[in-house]
């Protein structure tokens, strides 16, 4: 085999961001190593809508990543400062995100989605999920404004079409397996390719391969007891490699390792996500209703803050119910303002024309204790408070242990819905120690030269939630920082 200058492991947004700053930044044998085959290529990256969360002053920077994006009186798509990012990411990471990781994944975002847009990848205003209707205006909640046009899929394929044109390589169905480390400098990667040892020797290594999220293994040894039950909501390959072999060469672990991104998904779904459903297990649109457990009690504030906001952790909340399921209850009034996942012919759904009937449908609940908490529910409502889906509205309940805190409305307008959830795991926090350079740190805090790493296996960042649309930005922004220095060994 011969030698390269930067292998990267894994061929998700963080690794191919990373191949191609490594190109830009003179590195001129690249390699990318990817367990999976082709046919199942991109990691989570493929599954997702392909939304990034970056900071823009106004229209003028969207329009640099969008050159033909027109400016319309009938939209308004707001502003992000960086200050609004990182307010963002301490808001929901109860202040525990990392200072500095914080500040470069928030400062450099802009200047990050931008250099993607100039290598090729196409962008677009995300409709319907992050805008809202006010007097004629479509206004974006500000922050998750843009996404890949084609979502996930389209830009996979655009950037492997971007990586083929820079003359990077690729090998398919060649996992890493080993880190070469020899005299405290990594030499190359050991690797199983298409089910046959190998070894490939480099200069620097950019570990890109995900979290620990498809290893049920590692998810109950890290989240804990009851996560093996957890749905993954995208690839089967992520299953922790990348730091296991780092840590078995003494990197030095950061960041939640008790915590992950897990969503309400649909409980019937596959082990694995399936490509042609992806995203639509998924199941956020709670907060336009209830969710109740097995015993029929509410066990979230479904309209704690935006869904962008809650969604990332209410997974973890139905994982400690009995038998790791929830029910999401809605009525006709907010029907019409359910995602499209939950029009999918697969969904687990049930429908009935009375409450009692609904509930007698569903062989998984107490029913009449859930009779009994839709009955108090609508009781508390406030409504003399005025419903508003577009703001934190304050039209809640009353009195209840568990109150509502946002658009409470009462449950009473038939037919009546109930999809059933569990969770689905999106991705795990947990990672390796690395500095302002991606480099990854050993147990003393210092550099172990030339190993670097990228995406989900960055630690420190994310603890307990997350900002929607700032996994893809993580990736590309410490990818791009990751290739641009391992470059330079
Ligand atoms: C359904 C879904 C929707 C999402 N939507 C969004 C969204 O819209 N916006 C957003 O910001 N985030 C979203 N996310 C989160 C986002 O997917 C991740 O934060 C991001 O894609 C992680 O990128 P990555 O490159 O680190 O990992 P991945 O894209 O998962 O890439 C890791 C790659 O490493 C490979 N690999 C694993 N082990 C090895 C090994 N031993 N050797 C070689 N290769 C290996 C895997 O096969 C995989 O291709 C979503 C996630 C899911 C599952």
């Amino acid at each position: 085999m011969k030698n390269y200058d930067v292998i990267v492991v894994g061929a998700g947004n963080a690794a191919l961001s990373a191949a191609l700053s490594a190109k830009d930044n003179g590195a001129e044998k690249v390699l990318v190593l990817e367990k999976a085959s082709s046919k199942e290529k991109g990691g989570n990256s493929r599954y997702t809508n392909g939304a990034y969360r970056f900071a823009y002053n106004d229209f003028s920077d969207l329009k640099k990543v969008i050159p033909n994006l027109k400016n319309s009186n009938s939209i308004d798509y707001g502003k992000y400062s960086v200050a609004d990012f990182l307010r963002d990411m301490n808001k929901v990471t109860d202040g525990k995100t990392d200072k500095k990781l914080s500040k470069i994944l928030t400062s450099k975002s802009f200047e990050t989605i931008h250099w993607l847009s100039k290598k090729g990848l196409k962008f677009t205003p995300i409709k319907g999920r992050q805008s809202f209707k006010v007097n004629g205006v479509m206004r974006y909640w500000g922050g998750l404004t843009l996404e890949v046009n084609g979502q996930g899929e389209k830009l996979i394929d655009s950037m492997l079409k971007i990586i083929k044109k820079n003359k990077i390589e690729i090998l398919y169905d060649t996992a890493a397996t080993d880190l070469i480390y020899e005299d405290n400098i990594i030499k190359g990667v050991k690797v199983i390719s298409k089910n046959k040892p190998k070894t490939i020797t480099a200069k620097s290594v950019v570990l890109a391969c995900g979290g620990f999220e498809s290893s049920p293994e590692m998810r109950t040894r890290y989240l804990g007891p009851g996560w093996e039950m957890a749905k993954v909501r995208g690839t089967k390959h992520n299953t922790g490699d990348g730091l296991s072999m780092a840590l078995k060469i003494g990197a030095s672990p950061y960041g939640n390792w008790s915590g992950c991104h897990a969503v309400f998904h649909d409980m019937n779904g596959p082990e694995f996500s399936d490509l042609k459903i992806s995203n639509k297990y998924r199941k956020i649109s709670y907060p336009w209703g209830i969710v109740l457990n097995a015993n029929g009690e509410r066990f979230v504030d479904e309209g704690e803050d935006f869904r962008n906001f809650t969604y990332a952790k209410f997974g973890k909340e139905v994982i400690k119910q009995p038998n790791q399921i929830g029910w999401q209850i809605f009525d006709h009034k907010v029907r019409h303002m359910l995602y499209p996942e939950y029009d999918v012919k697969s969904a687990t759904m049930v429908r009935a024309n009375s409450i009692k009937e609904l509930l007698k449908k569903i062989s998984s609940i107490n029913s009449q204790k859930a009779l009994k908490t839709i009955n108090d529910f609508n009781k508390a409502v406030k409504e003399e408070v005025k419903y508003d889906p577009t703001i934190k509205d304050g039209r809640c309940t009353e009195g209840l242990a568990l109150n509502k805190s946002n658009w409470a409305n009462k449950i009473d307008k038939a037919p009546f819905y109930a999809y059933g959830v569990t969770c689905g795991i999106t991705f795990t926090f947990g990672g390796l120690r690395v500095n302002q350079k991606c480099q990854v740190l050993n147990k003393v805090m210092k550099p172990i030269k030339g190993l670097f790493a990228a995406g989900e296996m960055v630690g420190g960042i994310f603890y307990f939630n997350y900002p929607g649309g700032s996994g893809l930005t993580s990736g590309a922004v410490f990818g791009k920082i990751a290739g641009k220095y391992s470059a330079k060994l």
